[in-house]
């Protein structure tokens, strides 16, 4: 698994890929780790991105859909990828200016989704596949639409990869930009369950949403809307054990993301509340 060598992820004998940013500032002793979503697809190489001065923006890893990791910025210098922004930590102690003080890590995920027809597009008109969408209202209210969810192996590699930083530097604070932004950033978004994910990373239970689980021997129909008479979003029934969380109701009928093995939100939709138990 990864770990950290000389300020540089490593994977057994050698180095992840690294793609030298130069938006960069100057020493960093990292305190925080800050999660993003890149609001682009596959199409393109936000690490080649980085490379280019007038972007003005890097960040010390990105994550593709693939799983594979990219490092831009050592973990030891400033990465600009907080833009203006301020995080009070667990001591009461305010930070201003996270870039300063923290690793980011961007994730490739095409974030927030527009409905058309039966499918979904990206705010760059790009379908995106709709058996790898959830609906959700973000955190602060807003938006309520569509979501790009996260790829297993993504989810793997940013936890290994976070394991070895939190491990090499101290860090037990993870935060989203969606926390920290005052320009109103949103990203990771609800497609990223950030509980589970800090959990994970730091082992101790964080205050993420409460899940539940199916609990139905013949397993549970996951539907388009709140009611018998709308279709099932599936061929087969959510298995008894299947674990999701929780969005809204409609009378009996609850608004579920289903979550995958990784404890992420794989796929969303309506089932009936009499099957549903707090985890
Ligand atoms: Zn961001």
């Amino acid at each position: 698994m990864f770990r950290v060598r000389n300020h540089k992820l490593a994977l057994g004998a050698s180095n992840v890929e690294f793609i030298k940013s130069p938006n960069i500032g100057g020493a960093l002793a990292p305190k925080f780790l800050v999660i993003h979503y890149t609001a682009s697809g596959p199409g393109a190489d936000i690490a080649r991105y980085f490379t280019r001065p007038e972007a003005k923006v890097s960040a010390h890893l990105v994550i593709r859909r693939d799983g594979t990791v990219i490092q831009c910025v050592p973990f030891d210098v400033v990465g600009w990828h907080a833009g203006r922004s301020r995080w009070t930590d667990k001591t009461g102690k305010y930070h201003a200016g996270l870039n300063q003080t923290s690793i980011g890590i961007e994730v490739e995920n095409w974030g927030p989704l527009r409905r058309t027809g039966s499918g979904w597009v990206s705010w760059k008109e790009a379908a995106v596949d709709p058996s790898k969408v959830i609906e959700a209202r973000h955190k602060f209210g807003d938006p309520d639409c569509g979501w790009e969810t996260y790829t297993e192996a993504q989810i793997e590699a940013t936890l290994q990869a976070a394991r070895a930083i939190c491990g090499e530097y101290g860090i037990d604070e993870i935060v989203g930009h969606d926390d920290i932004s005052l320009i109103g950033k949103i990203d990771p978004g609800p497609a990223w369950n950030m509980g589970s994910f800090k959990a994970k990373v730091l082992g101790r239970n964080t205050n993420g949403p409460p899940t539940w689980t199916v609990r139905s021997p013949t397993g549970l129909n996951i539907r388009s809307g709140p009611g018998m008479e709308h279709p099932a979003l599936r061929p087969q029934p959510l298995p008894d054990g299947t674990v999701a969380i929780l969005h809204e109701a409609s009378g009996q009928w609850r608004f579920v993301s289903v979550l995958n093995a990784a404890g992420q939100p794989d796929f969303s939709g309506w089932v009936h509340g009499g099957f549903l138990f707090e985890s």
